[in-house]
């Protein structure tokens, strides 16, 4: 299949990339730059040994867009484009509605004027609201805590409109949990701009001496250990999850968690990445982070049952691969 990556040189896009073409899929990129760089398609392209078109265009931008539709003919979209810091739609409201929102219907209005058969859209596990986990794919869905939160559940309820009036359509609804890690090769990764919110970019920079230590957000939660618990999964399965949806999802909207189904807290991340990396992360425990949940992690009854899909990767495999991206260039060099 032809298919169109939108923010496809950003964290999961291009890791989705890799993986469309590894199983013989071609793949067109749109992106704007806004929170990616240039040299991760020369990256991407020394990974599958070929070149990929590219267009650097707005997604808001209709005009812009339809001339990419109009050169190309689209077997299915992979939407990952939109912006994605928490924090930040807190402080910018308006902006994170109009991008997010905005691109997505343009992208599903050319989608159904050039007959795009298959749809995929990147939505998250913060959807579900503070629910108790597992989280299933069944909940009602909860008010999220951020415009950030909002503008995935308002995504997924545009599409389910546009399904009633295109029953052909197949739209994929994926729920992502905590993804992280690298590919294995070191040449894409993520590098957050500033100082990083989450907590694995986080660890990553307190292990190479650039932050002194980690502020652990509350021990008094009702966990094993009293941090919070995260349902972590590798950015390569996490990749390998869309391909299965793209290929296996017929007419009709489906909604699926990716995530391991597993929780582990922030005190296991750490001894597990201090022993597969041999480095020291200095830590100290600090008052809960406002907004934050004890637990979250993901059911996969449906998408194991329904695509074959599960993880494979481990919280080693997620530790390793990261140190190995943040080693492989020093902040000069930096390609993400
Ligand atoms: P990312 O920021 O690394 O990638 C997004 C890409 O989209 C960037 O390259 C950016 O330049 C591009 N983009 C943004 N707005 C655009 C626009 N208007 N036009 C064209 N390009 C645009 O983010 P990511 O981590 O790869 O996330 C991909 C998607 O998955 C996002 O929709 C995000 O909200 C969602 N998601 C991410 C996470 C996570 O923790 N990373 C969790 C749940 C859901
Ligand atoms: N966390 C932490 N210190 C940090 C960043 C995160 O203790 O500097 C904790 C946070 O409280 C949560 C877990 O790590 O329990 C995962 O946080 P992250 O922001 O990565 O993901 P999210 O909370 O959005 O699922």
């Amino acid at each position: 299949m032809n298919i169109l990556v939108t923010g496809g040189l950003g964290f999961i896009g291009s890791h989705t990339v890799v993986e469309l073409i590894e199983n013989s899929h071609t793949v067109v990129i749109v992106d704007n730059l806004i929170n990616s760089k240039i040299e991760v398609l020369s990256h991407l392209e020394t990974l599958v040994k070929q070149s990929i078109p590219f267009y650097q265009i707005d997604l808001t931008d209709e005009e812009a867009l339809t001339q990419v539709f109009e050169e190309n003919k689209f077997d299915g979209i992979i939407h990952f484009a939109g912006l994605k810091s928490v924090g930040e739609s807190v402080e910018k409201p308006i902006e994170y509605y109009l991008n997010n929102l905005v691109s997505t219907m343009v992208v599903i209005k050319l989608a159904q004027e050039f007959s795009v058969g298959k749809f995929v859209f990147s939505s998250s596990a913060t959807v579900y609201g503070d629910q108790d986990s597992p989280l299933r794919e069944t909940l009602d869905l909860k008010e999220t805590t951020s415009p950030y939160g909002e503008t995935k559940t308002m995504g997924e309820r545009i599409l389910k409109d546009i399904a009633k009036i295109n029953p052909k359509l197949a739209i994929s609804i994926l729920r992502y949990f905590n993804p992280v890690g690298a590919h294995p090769s070191g040449l894409i990764g993520e590098n957050p701009n500033g100082i990083p919110n989450n907590l694995m970019p986080y660890i990553t920079k307190v292990a190479k001496g650039d932050l002194k230590q980690l502020d652990i957000f509350g021990d008094d939660y009702d966990t094993i250990d009293g941090t919070g618990v995260r349902d972590y999964i590798h950015v390569v399965d996490l990749a390998k999850g869309h391909v299965a949806a793209l290929e296996l999802v017929e007419s009709g909207v489906h909604t699926y968690n990716l995530g391991s189904g597993k929780g582990t807290s922030v005190l296991e991340i750490i001894i597990i990445f201090q022993k597969v990396n041999s480095v020291k992360i200095p830590y100290k425990i600090v008052r809960r982070r406002s907004g934050d949940i004890a637990t979250c992690f993901a059911d996969v009854t449906k998408v194991n049952d329904e695509l074959g899909w599960k993880t494979t990767l481990t919280i080693e495999d997620m530790c390793r691969d990261m140190w190995n991206f943040e080693m492989k260039f020093d902040n000069s060099t930096r390609v993400l």
